[in-house]
């Protein structure tokens, strides 16, 4: 099976420049400078690259939202800030092979003109961000970064910069205000950040894989890089498997993978022969799929189909025996902490969901309780700056929809089926 970012994952010294430039690193960087920008964003559209990071917007269109007005400088930001819920394969390209992601930060900048990057890592990254901090040394010792990059006469400046550990600064324009040293509070959109982002500037933010995926598409073309995937999602994803599976760990694979055969053919199944309850499939955030559900394809459009999301690539396994009261109320929990308190009905109903399914989970639950989940979810849903209120409903209304009987004995006997004690 073709990979486009694992290939030398195995090999512990990928991390250093050397090592990189042995296997034809920065080759793609040569080869872009040497052609006209417009080519790369061609070959990116063409190559059908959508958004790692969980929206899965189609990464050639977006960098075309930059204005055409150069005379302003305009700035590329890196989000690895990676804290989704079940979601842990961005820190695995920075710990593995961080050179991917900066030979894709140098030609995704000259592709769009810019000449100034951030890399925004999650403040709980210590290791990852010491050794991307490494390789970006690294590479301006080499000339790929800084002043007139490989004789080209295109200049770019790189610097990483840290996040307090907040999954609120994963929204990008909540990023942004971090980056400026705010508070991390997302901004009403518009202006959007590809007219008004960091410093005021016009910005693109970009997942950490997307960009690493940009030297393959440049070496290979964006029609191969297309031809991995399915129709209207190019190449490879990570997938990381989390949960009681034989195999838990980021798998490189096809978007047209199916569901089903990422659990048990890559992952290897649950352990001890347990069944299979649940699957959470991209993320926390996103709706919670039956068993009977998962012969799915791993696509944006094939996911979206039976009401659920790829998301950020995290699958989370569930076994049978899980109280899903339970595991509801410990995302609410994350949800309403997480919150950052600007807009009522995040910042309340974020904390409702919270006690409400507490409650029932602690054999206090009210007859009414679940009408009035899905009401407050109802006064959530799009009424918000930013969608983190979104990502709490998206979970509480699917447990409901699909496992009611469970929480509707909690509230008649009061007591939960799986000997859970309060
Ligand atoms: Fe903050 Fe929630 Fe509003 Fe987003 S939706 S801006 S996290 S209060």
């Amino acid at each position: 099976m073709e990979t486009v970012l694992t290939t030398h994952f195995a090999n512990e010294q990928y991390r250093h420049a050397d090592t990189y430039l042995q296997f034809g690193g920065y080759e793609a960087l040569r080869k872009a400078l040497a052609g006209p920008r417009e080519r790369i964003v061609d070959e990116v559209k063409k190559a059908n690259l959508r958004g790692r990071g969980g929206a899965g917007f189609p990464a050639g269109v977006k960098w075309g939202f930059l204005p055409k007005d150069l005379s302003r400088p305009r700035v590329l930001v890196i989000n690895a800030d990676e804290g989704e819920p079940g979601t842990f394969k961005d820190r695995q390209i920075m710990g593995k092979a961080p050179h991917l992601l900066l030979e894709g930060i140098a030609i995704a900048s000259y592709a769009m003109s810019i000449h100034l990057s951030y890399i925004y890592i999650r403040g709980e990254f210590i290791r990852e961000a010491r050794i991307v901090e490494e390789a970006v040394a690294e590479a301006y010792a080499r000339g790929f970064f800084g002043k007139n990059i490989l004789g080209s006469g295109f200049d770019l400046e790189v610097s990483v910069h840290r996040g307090a550990g907040a999954y609120i600064c994963g929204e990008e324009t909540s990023l942004i205000n971090s980056l400026e040293g705010k508070r991390g509070w997302p901004r009403i959109k518009p202006p959007f950040p590809a007219s008004v982002g960091a410093f005021g500037l016009p910005t693109i933010v970009n997942n950490v894989e997307t960009i690493a995926d940009v030297p393959w598409i440049v070496t290979h073309g964006g029609e191969k890089f297309a031809a991995l995937g399915v129709e209207k999602n190019g190449g490879t994803r990570l997938i990381g498997v989390s949960g009681p599976v034989n195999r838990p760990g980021v798998y490189e694979l096809p978007a047209g993978v199916l569901l089903r055969e990422i659990i048990y053919t890559h992952a290897g199944g649950l352990k001890d022969g347990r069944q299979l309850k649940a699957v959470i499939p991209g993320g926390s955030s996103t709706p919670v799929l039956r068993p009977d559900e998962i012969d799915v394809t791993y696509d944006i459009e094939s996911m979206a189909k039976i009401g659920t999301m790829a998301g950020s690539g995290g699958v989370i396994v569930i076994p049978e025996g899980t109280c899903m009261v339970r595991a509801l109320h410990v995302l609410m929990n994350f949800y309403a902490h997480e919150s950052c308190g600007q807009c009522t009905p995040c910042r309340e109903g974020t904390g409702w969901l919270s006690k409400i399914v507490g409650r029932i989970e602690n054999g206090q639950g009210r007859e009414g309780d679940l009408e009035l989940v899905l009401d407050v979810c109802d006064n959530m849903m799009g009424r918000t700056i930013c969608p983190l209120a979104d990502a709490a409903v998206m979970p509480a209304q699917s447990f409901l929809w699909k496992f009611r009987d469970e929480f509707e004995y909690h509230i008649k006997v009061q007591k939960c089926p799986f000997g859970n004690k309060f």
